[in-house]
């Protein structure tokens, strides 16, 4: 017998709408393609898009920027970050957070997750007394909303700093109100496999007056924030201006464009990615080997992924199971390696950070986690195929 096999790549991207494609080439043709190089009466693609986001977050401001990471590490240093403070953020994570959190001077302590791949709140409540952070860099990987009530009754209990990292909550809420609007400061990502794709980019919201005019000043505005689409009233950059460092890292006027139009279809592209991952998830549910986490009622998330955990498969089980899947062209990303690989990383391997720490429970879970993207370019009907994969393939793996 044959075994069936999927062939379209987990990496395609639906193409840029032609709006955006259209808009771009005009930004290409006036030649402007810094965000501070306007004309008189001209408003700058990145500042539009500055006011556009801002707009859909229901914040004050928004800073467009590099990368995801870039904005992680100006969020922190425009909260006031010091040299060789401890920053929390939770152990399963993409290697930009505690990189930025590194870049910014600070010391990643890591908290341990729960089997919904959620921060552990209990150890989150031990590691805030024990580090005394002022910050907390939460990273809301692969989507898991963790319960923001706690969370904030947590940080307002220790006095921490909330910073969110949502590079894959775009688009998602907790109780109705956007992720990225618990924090003080929120990051966002229009790297290619995010919910905007510019290739690379950057987002941060916030609605404090003085982390916006530095993380504006730290961003390189040689002095011409003025031209900023979302602008704190102008007397806050008095000392800001002069005692902020410029780390450069603006968005130009070509991605703007791109990411522009792209955001009237963000709501709406949320719901198809749920449309999939739904239908996967229902196909998954069919094999009692495999643990899908439980998603609260109170999170609206984008399903842009999914994780699961196969039960009981020993490590050379595991190694069957993802050949097994790649044979047949499912490609599953393991974060129980020791090696990291292609976009996925065990803390562990983050070795810069000094005081090693031991995360048992992050370290069970992540062993037996398996993660897929969804990418939009899948038919629904794509989904019933891959699931019926993994189903087959993770009942041969545990028989070996
Ligand atoms: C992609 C990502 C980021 C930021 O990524 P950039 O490549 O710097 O835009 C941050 N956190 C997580 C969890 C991510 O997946």
């Amino acid at each position: 017998m044959t075994k069936s096999a999927f062939t379209k790549p987990f990496t395609q991207q639906e193409a840029i709408p032609e709006a955006g494609i259209e808009r771009a080439v005009e930004v290409m043709r006036g030649g402007r393609l810094h965000r501070y190089n306007t004309l008189a009466g001209e408003t700058a693609e990145a500042a539009l898009l500055e006011q556009e986001y801002a707009a859909y977050m229901g914040q004050r401001y928004c800073l467009a920027c590099t990368s995801g990471g870039y904005a992680l590490h100006i969020a922190l240093k425009a909260a006031g970050i010091e040299p060789g403070e401890p920053v929390l953020s939770n152990a399963f994570t993409l290697a930009p957070v505690p990189g930025a959190i590194d870049n910014a001077g600070g010391k990643p302590v890591l908290v341990e997750i729960n089997p919904d791949y959620c921060v552990d709140l209990a150890h989150l409540e031990v590691m805030m007394q024990q580090s005394k952070a002022r910050f907390f860099m939460l990273s809301h990987m692969r989507g898991h909303i963790a319960d923001m009530d706690a969370v904030l009754a947590l940080c307002q209990q220790y006095q921490v700093t909330l910073i969110e990292d949502c590079a894959h909550t775009m688009g998602a809420s907790w109780n109705g109100k956007k992720s990225g609007t618990f924090g003080k400061v929120a990051c966002f990502s229009t790297q290619t496999y995010k919910h905007l794709n510019s290739g690379e980019g950057g987002l941060l919201t916030t609605d404090d007056d003085e982390i916006m005019a530095r993380a504006i000043i730290y961003s390189g505005s040689y002095m011409l924030f003025e031209r900023n689409g979302t602008l704190p009233p102008v007397g806050v950059f008095d000392d800001i201006k002069l005692d902020t460092p410029n780390y450069s890292g603006r968005m130009d006027n070509l991605r703007a464009s791109i990411l522009r139009a792209q955001l009237p279809q963000l709501d709406e592209n949320s719901a198809r990615w749920n449309l999939r991952y739904h239908a996967l998830e229902n196909r998954l549910r069919q094999n009692s080997q495999i643990q899908l986490p439980e998603r609260s009622a109170a999170e609206t998330f984008v399903g842009s992924s999914l994780q699961f955990r196969v039960k009981d498969l020993s490590p050379s089980q595991v190694e069957a199971f993802i050949a097994g899947c790649a044979t047949r062209g499912v490609e599953l990303k393991w974060f129980g390696g020791i090696e990291p690989q292609g976009f996925t990383s065990r803390y562990d391997s983050w070795r810069y950070i000094e005081d090693s720490q031991r995360l048992p429970q992050t370290l069970d879970i992540l062993a037996t986690t398996f993660d897929l993207r969804i990418p939009l370019t899948f038919s629904i009907e794509d989904m019933g195929t891959i699931g019926g994969i993994i189903d087959d393939e993770a009942r041969s793996a545990a028989l070996d």
